[in-house]
Order: C-alpha cells, then structure tokens, then sequence
C-alpha cells in the first residue's frame, strides 16, 4: 500500500473486516448491505489514514448529504444557523484577502454555500456529480455544473475556490489540489475542509470510519498536500468544536527573484512619484533602509520616523537626515510612501486624524499589487 499524498510505502496497515458504505442514504424499509473489507493504512509522514477501497463511478451519481436542520414544526434548530454563521464569515474573510470576483464551490451539493456567497462575489458557481442535488440547487437559482472536477474543467481563472467536506472522498486529492492551483487567479485563495480525521488516532473513533471517507486527514496532512499542490498555506486549523479541520491557501503571483522583484517595485514606486510634487517616506527600520535604495530622491522631502530616538540621525547610503514627524513637515507632502507596512494602520490614522494629512499614501507592499494609485504601470 503506497501513500495517496507522498508516494511512500506504508507499513502501519490494519485489516478492517466490517467496514459500512451507504451511510449517507436512508430507506423505506430495513436494509442489510454486506459488510466490507478494506485495508486501512496510516502514513507515518503525512499523517494521513487511508482506507484503500475505492467506490465505483456511479456512487455519487444520487449522493446527497442532509443539509438543513428542521424540526417538526419547519423552524431551524440552530445548526444550520451556525453554520451559515460560520460560512458567511469564512467568505467575507477570502474576499478580502483576493478580490470578490468569481467563487467557485466544488461539490457543492444542493448550492448551500454559493446561496451564502452571492453576497460576497460578483459571480458564483458550482460544481457537482450527483443529479438531485444539482436540480435542487438550481431550482434555488444557483449556477451549478453536473459533472465532476477534472482536468478538463477550463473556465478561466477564479478568485477563491472552495471545497468543503470533499477531500476526504478523493482517489488523487494532490491531483485536484493542483488542478485547483491551476484555476485559481495569481494571489487567489482555496479554502478547505474535511472531517478531522487526526481524532481517529487520537481518540480511537472507529465509528468515524467508512468507506465513503476514503481519507483520514490530519492538520499536517492537509497542510503537506495543499503545500505540494505548490500553494501556500496561511491557515490550518480545528473548526466546528473539532470535528472538523480547515485550510486557506494562496496562489501566489510569478516571483522573479530578488533583484528582479526590486527593479520592478521601485520602477513602478518611481513611476508613481513622478506625478506628484513632494513625496516623503514614513519608517526608518530595516525595511525602510533596504527599501530607499534606488528610489529617485530629488521630489523626497523627509525621511520620518515617530522614534524621537532617530531623529537627526542617517540610514546607511542616503544623505537626507531621519526627521520626527510633524503636522507642518508632513502637510508638505502630497504623497507619503509608508515603508514600516506591520504599523500601516495605525500610521494612516495617524497621518489622517492627528496630521490632518489630505495628500495619497502609498504602502511599499503596494509596489507588489494592483494598488489602485498604481493603475496602468
Ligand atoms: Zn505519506
């Protein structure tokens, strides 16, 4: 038995002999399936369980989870609620780390959570295998493709993808992973979440185990095969009182090197200054003394720093003197170029409430992205 995620041979196997499938649907009358028998194997490396049984094609085909939470009388009994709590927050969160343009849902069942996103994204989609859930999401006027993910989706490139309880069924999750890599928009964002399969091993619960779940995952499995799907991990953590554990992960941009990414950001940094009359820059740390290198400096009026500590004193290779900051000295300026991005908040208020500062700023992470006072270099 080799591991779905790195390759290697897994020696930790166990025989399960009594293993259910069909857990999901429900019947009109008593049912006996027969018990099956799968391996299930651990990877000490990845840390992910896996059961090595594979379902045929058209299981999904009328696959559908309960998703609403009604009691007798039609009202809510406060699970779904929670959940769309949670949802409606996750998505407002990924908008505002990429952009709110286009949503894609993988799996997305009867549509529960593009309902969600239309409030966040200017366009939403789904896509799903099992029929009845696709009518009952477009009955709900969401766009959802019938059919599965593969390589032959092509429908340009997405904000955020996401995928919620669908890792745990998949044959080659590294394999979708990397496809929704390719899918994604540079600097765009996947958010995943999978039953918490970790607690298996750590608390011994077998009765999370059958065989449409054909992946166990742990935090640092997840975070092994998002990271070898070449994206970059900012959050993994245990949500929903940790039965569950989810991810987000970026997409970056082309990177092109040190030297390349300097001669781009303060090509288009001195771009940008040439329409202004006087410029000064906020921030004497490191990051302001690697930065001011190769800025054209003859608009620079000062270099400001709010530790009274620096003032009068030089950073290596520039000749204009540290300056502590002043309404007078500031309001000079119709651009200020804040170098010290870890305050930027606090500095903007500052430049905006205590300065009364009416001119643009600029934050050197800008120089990276689409930063509007950027338009068209
Ligand atoms: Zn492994």
């Amino acid at each position: 038995m080799k591991c779905r995620i790195c390759g290697g041979v897994i020696s930790e196997i166990e025989h399960l002999t009594d293993v259910k499938s069909d857990v999901n649907r429900y019947y009109r009358s008593p049912i006996k399936h027969k018990k099956i028998n799968a391996d299930y194997g651990y990877c000490t490396k990845c840390m992910l369980g896996q059961i090595d049984y594979l379902l045929d094609d058209k299981f999904y085909d009328g696959y559908a989870m309960l998703q609403d939470d009604i009691d007798k009388d039609g009202r809510d009994r406060g699970i779904t609620a929670r959940y769309e709590k949670y949802y409606r927050e996750m998505l407002g969160r990924l908008a505002s780390i990429t952009d709110h343009e286009r949503l894609l849902d993988i799996g997305c069942g009867s549509g529960t959570l593009l309902t969600y996103g239309k409030d966040y994204y200017d366009t939403v989609k789904g896509v799903e295998p099992s029929v009845d859930a696709c009518a009952s999401g477009r009955s709900r006027g969401v766009d959802i493709v019938n059919g599965y993910f593969d390589e032959n989706w092509s429908d340009g490139e997405y904000s955020v993808i996401t995928a919620t309880q669908v890792l745990e069924h998949l044959e080659d999750p590294v394999k979708t992973l990397r496809l929704i890599a390719r899918n994604l928009k540079g600097g765009g964002t996947l958010y995943a979440d999978v039953p918490n399969g970790g607690r298996i091993h750590a608390n011994g619960r077998y009765y999370d185990v059958y065989l449409e779940h054909i992946n166990y995952w742990s935090l640092n499995a997840l975070v092994a095969a998002v990271t070898y799907a070449g994206l970059r991990v900012i959050e993994a953590k245990e949500i929903h009182d940790g039965n569950h554990i989810c991810i987000i992960a970026i997409k970056d941009g082309n990177h092109k090197g040190y030297n390349g990414d300097r001669i781009i950001q303060t090509d288009r940094l001195n771009t940008a200054i040439r329409k202004y009359n006087a410029f000064s820059i906020w921030g004497c740390g490191v990051k302001g003394s690697v930065f001011v290198r190769g800025i054209s400096n003859h608009k620079l009026k000062y270099l400001f720093d709010s530790d009274i500590r620096l003032e009068g004193l030089y950073v290596d290779d520039f000749e204009i003197p540290i300056s502590y900051p002043d309404a007078a000295k500031i309001n000079e300026n119709d651009l200020i170029v804040i170098t010290a991005t870890e305050h930027r908040d606090d500095i903007e208020k500052d430049l905006r409430n205590r300065y009364d500062y009416k001119g643009d700023i600029l934050a050197i992470d800008d120089t990276q992205y689409n930063c509007p006072l950027l338009k068209g270099m």
